[in-house]
């Protein structure tokens, strides 16, 4: 078997070998044995169902909860020549007759059925008819249940059909399954163990992390400044994805970055549905598009070739943090997490929180998975080892690719700094922001300081040795930290914490991040060319794949993944040879679009 899998994978997808558990995986599924996935996105977990449903007779029938990702998927089995099909309510009659044709004639490598589709009596019979050997079926492969967490009711892709997707194995019991999902934690684990009765079903749980992408937390000053210059630093020409908190944000920040010469579009859930597919097919079909959105994008977005991720406000918590970085770089090359976060943002949250509806219980679950992000926001650590341990995966060594690992930051004894920050809260009778706090820290001749007597103070003036920066940073440090709360029934005050009186009476002490200022930080770019050649050759090949794309109606990295063309780049196959070497260059693709890209490396070498 393997070494048909082996051939599969070289001839079919071009790849060279297997990444991971893949080869395990296929192993168990063609010799008919049950398998449950867990890999981090972007691992290859497709291949893993792909392959068994060549090598096994029969044809593969893959459940999937979206359309759109059916799409992408059979779009880029087609390219590769396999045999593959989709029934969704997006077809037209006459299509998904002649797709049901097809099937029963054993014309199909692998269909992929939306799982409400699946359970109609229809789909059901048919099925039995392809399973009916003697009778002239095909055959079933194998049954492949893709995003599987959406059985959990507790996850919020929670889609009931998928909890009767239990009956496939009642039904046909011979027929092997496999359940896969990027979603980590153990409780969903065993919910789709559970619900699916994957009881004897060969576990293979590979570690979340994803280390091409590279995490950056920077201190919010002009946020949107500071994000237009990190694009032109880190990623000009590239597609990324830009989210913020609310609509109105979405709308300005696309608006300005393009009057800035970014290409940026809106997406959030006031648009109107037309819009909204407008601006994400761009995303999908163009090159280097930037989209601005609300969490409301990005679910089924399996573009490959996303190479930032940008927060302008802080997400509610790491597991929506890491979902949402998650969708960059599924292509394995370098890419970027970057966020840009403020006290305000910790204050926002905080407040939409407890005007919430949801229950006491729930609130304290959300300000507890609050206080992880900010803990993650703040750490002066390696950032890799705290996204890894919040989801059970300790013991991983610092990464040397999130900025606390590039650029370890200065830190210093903070202690009498927030004795005076919190003595600046107790004397002013906690009921003030921290702009208002720091102006009596710093000694500031003010109306409003006059008028409430906070001028004499013992705490007026004695914070001069710091600036404004400084004392907001360590503010946002100290509420991080538990030793200071953000009251919403009085405007954001700042209020002390049981935490607070030990910092307070020094018995314990505090180290503080010093704020980066003056140091030179490393600009240059992980994807940067070594030379103008390459520069040029690089964009010539993307105009080739844009024209292809164009022609055959299909979006770019369908033709050739970012990797591929860096492959080209780097080893200049100058032969249809040397070009089917390349990673990603399959038989088919070879003859479909071999001559045109090698037309273009001659040219340019
Ligand atoms: P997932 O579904 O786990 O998010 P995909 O199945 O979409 O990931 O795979 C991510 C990318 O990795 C795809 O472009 C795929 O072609 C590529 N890939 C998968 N397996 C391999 C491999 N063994 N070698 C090279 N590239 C691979
Ligand atoms: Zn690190």
């Amino acid at each position: 078997m393997q070494t048909q899998a082996l051939h599969l994978l070289r001839t079919v997808f071009g790849y060279d070998s297997f990444r991971g558990q893949q080869a395990a995986i296929i192993d168990t599924v063609c010799a008919g044995g049950d398998a449950l996935v867990l890999m981090p996105t972007g691992a290859g977990k497709s291949l893993c169902f792909q392959i068994p449903a060549l090598a096994r007779s029969g044809v593969g029938v893959v459940v999937s909860p979206l359309i759109a990702l059916m799409q992408d998927q059979v779009l880029t089995l087609q390219e590769a020549g396999v045999r593959a099909a989709m029934l969704n309510s997006a077809l037209s009659a006459e299509k998904a007759a002649a797709t049901e044709r097809q099937l029963l004639a054993g014309e199909l490598d692998l269909i992929y059925v939306a799982p409400e589709r699946l359970l109609t009596g229809r789909f059901l019979d048919l099925l039995d008819r392809l399973n009916d050997v003697r009778n002239g079926g095909p055959g079933i492969a194998l049954f492949a249940i893709d995003e599987a967490h959406c059985v959990s009711q507790w996850g919020h892709d929670f889609r009931p059909e998928y909890l009767q997707l239990s009956m496939l194995h009642e039904r046909w019991p011979q027929v092997p399954r496999i359940a896969l999902t990027a979603t980590a934690d153990g409780r969903t684990q065993q919910e789709i163990i559970h619900r699916l009765g994957l009881e004897n079903a060969q576990v293979f749980l590979s570690s979340f992390d994803r280390p091409n992408i590279r995490y950056r937390v920077t201190p919010k000053q002009n946020g949107r400044e500071q994000l237009l210059r990190y694009l032109r630093e880190q990623h000009p020409g590239d597609a990324g994805i830009v989210y913020c908190l609310s609509r109105n944000k979405v709308e300005d920040t696309a608006a300005w970055l393009g009057e800035q010469g970014i290409p940026a579009l809106p997406y959030h859930a006031g648009l109107s549905s037309q819009q909204r597919e407008q601006n994400q097919n761009r995303f999908l079909n163009e090159d280097g598009i930037v989209m601005v959105a609300t969490i409301a994008f990005g679910m089924g977005i399996d573009k490959p070739d996303v190479r930032f991720v940008a927060h302008l406000d802080l997400p509610k918590s790491l597991e929506a943090y890491y979902q949402e970085t998650g969708r960059a770089g599924r292509d394995g090359l370098p890419a970027s997490a970057w966020m840009a976060y403020g006290l305000q943002d910790a204050v926002t949250l905080r407040q939409m929180l407890s005007q919430g509806d949801a229950s006491e219980t729930q609130k304290r679950v959300e300000l507890a998975k609050l206080n992880a992000m900010l803990g993650y926001a703040e750490v002066t650590t390696c950032r890799r080892q705290v996204l890894l341990n919040y989801f059970g995966e300790s013991g991983h060594p610092p990464c040397g690719n999130c900025d606390n690992c590039l650029e370890p930051p200065e830190t210093f004894d903070g202690t009498i700094v927030a004795q005076k920050a919190l003595s600046c809260v107790f004397r002013t009778g906690q009921r003030f922001g921290v702009g208002y706090l720091i102006d009596v820290l710093l000694g500031k001749d003010d109306d409003r300081i006059q008028q409430f007597g906070h001028h004499a103070l013992s705490v007026f003036g004695i914070g001069k040795e710091l600036d404004d920066k400084d004392w907001k940073s360590a503010y946002r440090q100290l509420v991080a930290a538990g030793y200071l709360r953000v009251d919403h029934d009085s405007h954001g005050a700042l209020k002390l914490t049981e935490e607070s009186r030990p910092l307070l009476k020094g018995e314990i002490k505090i180290q503080l991040r010093k704020e980066l200022r003056g140091r030179k930080k490393k600009t240059s770019r992980e994807t940067a060319f070594s030379n103008d050649a390459d520069e040029t050759l690089w964009n010539a090949l993307r105009d080739k794949r844009r024209e292809l794309a164009k022609e055959h109606s299909v979006p770019p990295y369908v033709i050739f993944h970012d990797a591929t063309l860096k492959a080209m780049l780097e080893q200049r196959p100058s032969s249809m040879g040397e070009l089917a070497q390349i990673s990603g260059v399959g038989a088919r693709k070879l003859e479909a679009y071999g001559s045109e890209f090698l037309e273009v490396l001659l040219e340019h070498g």
